[in-house]
């Protein structure tokens, strides 16, 4: 009995054993994976292996989806191609940007695009009322573009410029009827030519270098004696003395062109030849609505080149054969005594009316001049009558 009792307990004490063992077992398990799960994340973060790369991928995933989300913005860069270039300018070359015209009236505009892209240039013009003014641009591939124009009934619009869409500059057209009055101002200058008398000596008065400031002063030197001259006129002065050149063709003297900006002709191609001339005849076409067709090259330069400008673009070289050199004395009664002893039937006489003391000598050659018996005539006239047929490509008067 008593060895069963103890048999009992030993087995009872063995089963409590085993039990705290057991509990002491799944103890040490559940603290030990407590402490795996709290304790470990410190020594894991002073870990730079294993905290880095989490940290290292996030950029990577950020520039990617950039990198990938920037095709959808792409076709935004590409709109600097429709655009203008930065460095496309335009000059019109009108000075206020306005025109006058009369209906029925056919005129241009010029302007010039100064870019690196000329190439590229897809240029239009275009009336805001076609109703006032047609407006018809006519591409190039020269600096120098034209809009012709054609004034169709009285009203105002503007005729616009455009590189592509963008609007580069516009200009305003004013078109009235043409007035009523004529003017009688003109007509002894046109009388004097009808009475050209071929038999009796005659000679032309040019004047180069201008418009100026004193060439007023001399048209109306001109206008009070009944003589004409010719005006060899340089581009780049014509824009402040418009008012000027359009006084010179209505009171009956002629216009010659003495290049755009005075450029020796011989140092340029011979497009920038042609271009140094034919800018010069379409802006007093443009402003007079009459054609120039002689040319004196600046300082009487020539070369086969300027006389092949000639013969292809039919205007005539025309030179001088009495030279007093007013521009080098300045001197009144200098310039007056030189031409007075050196003029001759038939001659050419080259002055300039930008100087002052040139534009006082007229006061007295010009009356001089025709109390002497010549005719004072303009260059086309005098070779209209000379007994020589001149042609483009010759140079007229050689010094
Ligand atoms: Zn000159």
């Amino acid at each position: 009995m008593a060895k069963g009792k103890t048999a009992a307990l030993i087995c009872t004490a063995s089963i409590v054993l085993l039990l705290v063992i057991g509990f002491i077992v799944v103890g040490m398990a559940e603290i030990s994976d407590y402490v795996r799960e709290t304790g470990t994340s410190a020594p894991s973060d002073t870990d730079g292996t294993t905290a880095a790369p989490p940290e290292s991928t996030s950029p990577a995933t950020e520039s990617e989806t950039a990198a990938a989300t920037e095709p959808v913005t792409e076709p935004v860069t590409t709109e600097p191609v429709t655009e203008p270039p930065l460095n496309v300018e335009i000059r019109v070359m009108l000075p206020d940007r306005s025109l006058a015209l009369v209906t029925g009236e056919e005129s241009e505009i010029l302007f010039e695009i100064l870019t690196n892209a000329a190439d590229q240039m897809l240029l239009s013009a275009s009336s805001t009322n076609d109703a006032v003014v047609t407006a018809e641009f006519t591409a190039s591939d020269a600096e120098v573009h034209e809009i012709k124009l054609k004034a169709v009934a009285v009203g105002e619009c503007a005729v616009e410029i455009y590189y592509d869409a963008e609007l580069l500059a516009s200009v305003a057209i004013t078109v009235s009827d043409p007035p009523e009055t004529s003017a009688p101002k003109d007509l002894p200058a046109a009388d004097f030519h009808n009475e050209i008398d071929p038999s009796k000596p005659m000679l032309a008065m040019t004047f180069d270098d201008g418009p100026g400031n004193y060439t007023d002063e001399l048209l109306d030197i001109l206008a009070e004696n009944g003589a004409r001259a010719t005006f060899m006129v340089v581009g780049t002065r014509i824009a402040k003395h418009e008012d000027t050149i359009k006084r010179i063709v209505a009171e009956g003297h002629e216009i010659g062109i003495h290049t755009w900006d005075h450029t020796k002709l011989t140092t340029l191609s011979y497009d920038e030849i042609v271009e140094e001339v034919d800018s010069v005849r379409r802006y007093i076409r443009k402003l007079t609505g009459v054609t120039p067709r002689i040319m004196r090259p600046p300082y009487g330069s020539t070369n086969d080149d300027v006389k092949k400008a000639s013969v292809n673009e039919g205007f005539l070289i025309v030179r001088w054969n009495v030279d007093p050199e007013d521009w080098k004395t300045r001197n009144a009664e200098t310039n007056y005594n030189e031409v007075m002893s050196t003029a001759k039937d038939g001659c050419i006489i080259l002055c300039h009316d930008i100087h002052k003391e040139t534009v006082e000598s007229m006061k007295r050659i010009i009356p001089d001049l025709i109390a002497k018996g010549y005719q004072l005539v303009t260059v086309s006239e005098l070779l209209e009558y000379s007994s020589t047929e001149r042609v483009p490509g010759e140079i007229i008067n050689k010094r």
